[in-house]
């Protein structure tokens, strides 16, 4: 046997059989929708799965088997248009074919050597969010693989702008990964209180500051995970730049709003950004696995993310070249943004407009019907897609009841919140194929007493 002859991985001689078909079939299926889900049970998963990995292997058949009778069916359906916890994801058809289509090509998108075309057609996106943002000229970015990472690789390039300076203004609001990050990079977070509207802005952050001057950076969110508000960034700029700071926006679940006209002018003060970030995996309906990072001055950035190496400095023979791998953490990497760039170039601009719009007008249309209820009330009106709100009596445990009995019926995935300290109920709205009918299911779970009353019982 030759040695091409034994490899049944590759080319001709795979063993993989019919597996496209089985494959297309079943992402065709998954385009069409998908429920909610189901948690999975790590018993009953660790006894199935056991012994799936033999000598001989499988075969297609029976490890297909695996895959659609065990591990397929026990997830939530994270893209599902009744998820409406966390931040959802609804990935367009066209993305997730190109997504797959980037799987098979594995263009080398971590550096121009490798993936001009696929890095080319991410910087298109780029451009467009840069252009959007009013970022000026020179500005530069790339895609990561989703915002920890790139809220990660924006706060160590401000870290090494301001030697001796350890301290970051964040607010109360900020997301996890912002936390996280300062802790990994070294850096220390100044927490800044946010008043009753969760809006973080320059007076606050003048107020926590006072009269320190070791601040190195100041990080604002373009649309808070929890609430969905838009900081002001205009002043929280102004207080950085007072300070001497760089400014990051983290913009991975809103900023993609700023595409819209009437929601511009929310976002103004992005363009004095430093640096942001938005993920296209959220609102921009990529799959999962996608950030783009932009740096107002991306020399900055390459100075502090370029690896060196003798097998890697080929990359950079030309002193131009535009590697996304010198502008964040990442060196290998999928070409996260081609699937946004093609769906974009696909449907144009006005369609993913107004898929973002579906979910804000879902959004208010839970809100009014949630003001209108004697036993529900908001704690805020929505800004973006997230809405929070209380119900009469209702507190931790109960809130849960409702997760678990909308999970189990159905009806929804949702993820109960805390305001300031107290259980609220919190729901997001992404997926343009959520159905209108689901505001009236909603409400029908928080007034009338069948759905939570059947768990608790
Ligand atoms: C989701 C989110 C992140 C983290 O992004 P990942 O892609 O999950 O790593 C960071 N910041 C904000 C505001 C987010 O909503």
């Amino acid at each position: 046997m030759t040695r091409s002859e034994s490899d049944v991985l590759h080319g001709a001689q795979h063993s993989a059989d019919d597996l496209d078909q089985r494959a297309v079939a079943w992402i065709r299926d998954r385009l069409t929708g998908t429920g909610v889900g189901v948690l999975g049970e790590r018993a009953w998963l660790d006894k199935n799965l056991a012994g799936s990995i033999t000598d001989k292997g499988l075969g297609v058949a029976d490890a297909w088997k695996v895959f659609t009778d065990v591990v397929a069916p026990n997830n939530i359906g994270v893209d599902s248009d009744r998820f409406l916890a966390f931040i959802p994801l609804s990935p367009s058809v066209a993305s997730v074919w190109m997504d797959a289509v980037c799987s098979a090509a594995n263009f080398g998108a971590e550096s121009w050597f490798e993936g001009a075309g696929a890095v080319s057609a991410e910087n298109q996106v780029i451009d467009l969010l840069i252009r959007s943002a009013g970022t000026p000229a020179g500005a530069a970015g790339c895609f990561m693989s989703g915002g920890s990472i790139g809220n990660l690789s924006a706060l160590a390039v401000a870290r090494d702008q301001a030697p001796g300076r350890r301290v970051v203004v964040v607010a109360d609001t900020a997301h996890a990964s912002v936390d996280n990050a300062l802790h990994i990079l070294g850096l220390e977070a100044l927490e800044v209180p946010t008043g009753p509207d969760c809006r973080l802005t320059g007076e606050a952050i003048r107020a926590t500051v006072g009269e320190r001057r070791d601040i190195a950076a100041v990080v604002a969110a373009g649309g808070s995970t929890n609430a969905g508000v838009v900081d002001d960034l205009a002043t929280c700029a102004d207080a950085a730049e007072e300070l001497n700071a760089w400014f990051h926006v983290d913009g991975a679940y809103g900023l993609t709003a700023m595409l819209l006209p009437e929601l511009r002018a929310r976002f103004n003060g992005i363009e004095r950004a430093d640096s942001f970030i938005v993920d296209p995996h959220k609102w921009m309906f990529a799959p999962a696995g996608s950030c783009a990072l932009v740096y107002k001055q991306p020399w900055l950035a390459r100075a502090v993310h370029t690896q060196h190496g003798p097998y890697i400095d080929v990359l950079r023979t030309d002193d131009d070249a535009y590697n996304p791998c010198d502008l964040g953490y990442q060196l290998t990497r999928r070409s996260s943004g081609l699937p946004v760039w093609f769906a974009l170039a696909l449907h144009g601009l006005d369609a993913h407009r107004s898929a973002i719009r579906c979910g804000l007008a879902l959004a208010k249309r839970m809100a009014a019907a949630l003001d209108a209820c004697p036993i529900t009330e908001l704690v805020m009106q929505p800004e973006l897609g997230v809405v929070l709100f209380r119900r009469d009596g209702w507190g931790k445990s109960e809130w849960g009841d409702w997760a678990a009995a909308l999970l189990r019926d159905g009806i929804a995935f949702v993820a109960p919140s805390t305001y300031r300290g107290e259980p609220i109920g919190r729901l997001v709205f992404m997926h343009p194929s959520t159905p209108d009918s689901i505001v009236d299911e909603l409400m029908a779970s928080l007034t009338g007493d069948s759905l939570v009353g059947d768990t608790a019982r």
